[in-house]
């Protein structure tokens, strides 16, 4: 069980504003724990994934944008394959990543949200990953300056990491995703 909900009603309905824009229905779980008994991460989540929606449902944002369960969870969809109403869990918790960062909410897992952040950039500029240039934005924003060093120069040696980024033709196409999406989250 969770507690009572404690943020002023004005920012929970524009919160569940936002969830009902992108269709998740938090309000329909009936908390039957399908999902947290099927989540092969649940073991290292400090709020269970029903709890997330029971959360959700109640408008409890800031709790859960600073939980460690909405950086640890590896969207594998396992939980809204499970849902027999068919809450998009794992888009919940994509929605909670981002609205962490828009609001600029120290994440609970940093090394997480840096990678998360690196990745998005990346395809923000190139339209696909450009690795060399996310991996440098990662080791940066991470202080992880020597992890997994040894496997990156085999990948290097290997051909298998670009040097030089590679950007698709329809660059702007992909811009524009990324504008809406921002005008979405500000709303
Ligand atoms: S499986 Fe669906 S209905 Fe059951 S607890 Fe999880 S979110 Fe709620
Ligand atoms: S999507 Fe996330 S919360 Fe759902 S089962 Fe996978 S890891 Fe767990």
């Amino acid at each position: 069980m969770v507690d009572k909900p404690i943020c002023p009603t004005a920012s929970r309905g524009k919160f569940l504003q936002k969830l009902q824009q992108r269709e998740i229905d938090v309000q329909a779980c009936f908390q039957c724990g399908r999902c947290s008994a099927g989540c092969p991460v649940a073991e290292y989540f400090d709020l269970s994934v029903m709890a997330v929606v029971r959360l959700a449902a109640y408008g409890e944002e800031e709790r859960l944008l600073h939980s460690r369960t909405i950086w640890l969870c590896a969207a594998c969809e396992t939980c809204a394959s499970r849902c027999p109403n068919g809450i998009e869990i794992a888009g919940l918790m994509d929605i909670l990543r981002e609205l962490a960062c828009r609001k600029g909410i120290t994440a609970a897992e940093p090394r997480v949200a840096a990678f998360h952040q690196a990745f998005l950039a990346s395809v923000g500029r190139w339209g696909r990953v450009y690795e060399m240039g996310m991996i440098a934005s990662y080791k940066l924003h991470s202080g992880d300056l020597t992890g997994d060093l040894p496997l990156g120069l085999r990948m290097v040696a290997r051909g298998r990491l670009r040097m030089l980024p590679e950007p698709i033709a329809e660059r702007s196409a992909v811009a524009e995703i990324f504008a809406g999406k921002g005008r979405e989250y500000e709303r």
